[in-house]
């Protein structure tokens, strides 16, 4: 039998590192920050735990990209814990082999909960040769004694290693930019670049600071107390500058990062100004957001993060939400729906997860049960928010309602447990200018409507229905997102033991606004003549028309579909209208004639009257297009027809007077 180790050949593996690790090249960038970071907080942890005693306390740390575009190089530099000529061979030269979880492993009994490191796999420095065909490395190690380092690598494929000439301590990476790369040299996109992905990494970073500049932001390794005078010095020597007149006054460079943002802090240590000024800067949303949640844990797993409701002005197809999503403060990338509930993404938010490697691939978390604790912990967190809101602050929950229910609707409809924890805080706008819960809304209407719950999609359309049921003091409530279709089909299957039905307002004539009244062979008689009448003034033999006996008298008729034919109608033009049927769904409108009407009544006395046939005509198409305009629009040429109309009337009665 044999036994062995596997061995990567590197000539082999680089190909696939360069090109189906990665799919941004831009993240070079962010490895190569990011290793220079983590070369900070190891050498600032050392010197705090008491391991590197030679490290003052106040020492400054700053990472600095410059880019020569003559010389076409890039560098990344840093003051870190810097590398010994072992340290290479051990953590560069071995690819796949983390020089960061050997630290954590080295150092864990010492480290707290905490832990900043962001490296983990040992593969992120091989990225800088998807763009770059020569790579140097510059180094000297904070342990007293040690030698400087240098390390070349061509392609990525031999190396060479020898002494270096660096005299301060920490790492300076170069990297010889190859030609279809050359803009990764500009300024502008390096800015971009490292505002995309840097923005918050706790070490300031400097984009080609001027050397002088440098000084005050010191990056040297002075290891005396040479840094606390510096600062001092600075001081004194702006003064100086001010006295001469042809220097312009020293700026003090700015770091493109801020090294603590607001959602490392402590949620009560956070103002409200803190939390919108935090919103304006990262979303460049100047409308102030409504709310936010503020997640801060670190059992089972660390999360940090701050979700904003943002204020809407418009439908929700037009939300765009925005969740970036941080590893250790180093930005992965926007709106990863497997760590973050679906529709938690039509929000805008911060969300660090330090536990998850997010570096590498996306197909990983999918299956991972960590991943998806994470998310149901997220998603009752927002319950949680939602319902203390609730039960706070009523009327301010309310005055938010149309602002959040398209978050809470859609959560509702992708997840039940979701909806399950946010029922209770789900309200119905309703015509009584109010909003109800659900249970509130079916208790006060239990004599009424009961079981059916009336609803209006249309405010204006509608108007004529809405009038009806406020007349008989009944009760509908606004549906009017696109949302809503599927959100009470959601409620009517999910409460199903409840029995509630939603119906719109124009789709079935309730008990209530109708007067009792027994049919007799008259009024069947009369119907059926009804029906002719307005089957021949229109032309259209297959018109269903009832008569009713309203409460209210104001209406002449209204037009009926009923709630199942309405939905099946709806679905098949969502689903492109089913073709091989044409006018499948055509006349399920019935139109209902009220006997309380005035005019109703005229005309079933004028009907069969030789002499006003024209007006008998005209009268019973105004009263079609009129109970009609409230159901849906009318088409071009119905309109155009029902103006002629209208207007040929009006000229009746002027003649008569
Ligand atoms: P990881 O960061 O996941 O450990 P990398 O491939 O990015 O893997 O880097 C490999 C190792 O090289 C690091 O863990 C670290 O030990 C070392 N290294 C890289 N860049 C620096 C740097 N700027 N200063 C000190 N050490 C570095
Ligand atoms: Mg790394």
């Amino acid at each position: 039998m044999e036994k062995g180790n596997l061995s990567i050949h590197s000539e082999n593996i680089l190909p696939i590192i360069k090109k189906w690790l990665y799919s941004d090249s831009d993240i070079f960038i962010r490895e190569m920050v990011s290793n220079a970071s983590d070369a900070i907080l190891k050498l600032k942890k050392l010197a705090e735990i008491g391991e590197a005693s030679n490290i003052p306390k106040d020492e400054i740390y700053a990472i600095h990209v410059r880019s020569d575009k003559e010389a076409k190089t890039l560098t990344f530099e840093d003051n870190g814990v810097g590398m010994t000529a072992d340290e290479i061979r051990e953590y560069i030269n071995q690819i796949a082999f983390s020089g960061a979880s050997a630290f954590l492993e080295k150092y864990k009994d010492k480290m707290d909960k905490d832990n900043e490191i962001i490296g983990h796999f040992g593969l992120g420095f091989y990225s800088c040769f998807m763009v770059a065909n020569k790579v140097q490395i510059d180094t000297l190690s904070w342990q007293p004694g040690a030698e400087p380092a240098q390390w070349n690598c061509d392609g990525g494929i031999e190396y060479e290693m020898s002494a270096g000439e660096r005299t301060t301590r920490g790492t300076t990476i170069t990297l010889y930019i190859n030609e279809e790369s050359e803009e990764f040299l500009e300024e502008y996109n390096l800015k971009k670049i490292l505002t995309k992905y840097c923005s918050f990494l706790p070490v300031e970073i400097f984009l080609n600071a001027q050397p002088e500049e440098e000084n005050e932001a010191d990056v040297s390794g002075n290891t005396d107390d040479q840094n606390a005078d510096k600062n001092e010095d600075a001081d004194i020597i702006d003064v100086d500058e001010a006295d001469v007149p042809t220097t312009e006054p020293k700026k003090a460079p700015t770091p493109i990062n801020d090294t603590n943002p607001l959602w490392q802090k402590a949620p009560n240590e956070c103002t409200d100004e803190e939390y919108k000024a935090f919103y304006r800067k990262v979303f460049m949303d100047f409308n102030e957001p409504l709310f936010w949640i503020h997640l801060n844990m670190d059992y089972p797993f660390r999360l940090k993060g701050i979700l904003y409701f943002p204020k809407l002005k418009h439908e929700l197809e037009y939300i765009e939400g925005e969740v970036k999503l941080y590893n250790n403060q180093v930005f992965v990338a926007d709106n990863i729906k497997e760590v973050i509930p679906e529709y938690l993404l039509l929000l805008k938010g911060v969300m660090d997860c330090p536990d998850l490697p997010l570096n590498v691939s996306r197909s990983f978390l999918q299956n991972d049960g960590y991943v998806k604790k994470m998310s149901g912990y997220i998603s009752k967190k927002v319950a949680d928010k939602l319902n203390s809101l609730y039960k706070k602050d009523r009327e301010q929950y309310q005055s938010y309602w149309e602002d959040i229910s398209p978050f809470i609707k859609y959560g509702c409809i992708k997840e039940q447990d979701f909806y399950d924890k946010i029922k209770n805080a789900t309200l119905y706008k309703t015509t009584a200018d109010d909003y109800a819960t659900l249970e509130e809304f079916l208790e006060r209407n239990k004599d009424k409507t009961d079981k059916k719950i009336f609803y209006v999609s249309n405010q204006q359309l509608q108007s004529q229905y809405i009038k009806l049921f406020k007349d008989q003091d009944l009760e509908a409530v606004y549906l009017t997102t696109q949302l809503d279709n599927p959100f009470i089909s959601y409620v009517e299957n999910y409460e199903q033991e409840k029995e509630i039905q939603f119906n719109r307002i124009d789709s079935d004539l309730t008990d209530a606004l109708k007067q009792e009244k027994e049919e007799s062979e008259e009024d069947k008689k009369q119907q059926e003549d009804m029906e002719n009448l307005f089957r021949k003034a229109l032309g259209n033999d297959k018109l269903k028309v009832n008569i009713e006996t309203l409460k209210s008298e104001g209406i002449s008729a209204v037009v009926l579909l009923s709630e199942q034919s309405r939905r099946m109608q709806e679905m098949s033009k969502a689903y492109g209208g089913l073709s091989g049927f044409p006018g499948m769904f055509d006349n399920e409108e019935s139109l209902v004639l009220n006997r309380t009407n005035r005019l109703v009544n005229t005309l079933l006395g004028l009907k069969d009257d030789p002499d006003r046939k024209e007006d008998v005509n005209m009268i019973t198409c105004q009263i079609y297009d009129l109970a009609m305009m409230s159901h849906k629009p009318l088409s071009n040429d119905q309109m155009t027809r029902f103006i002629e109309r209208s207007n040929n009337i009006l000229e009746r009665i002027a003649k008569e007077k």
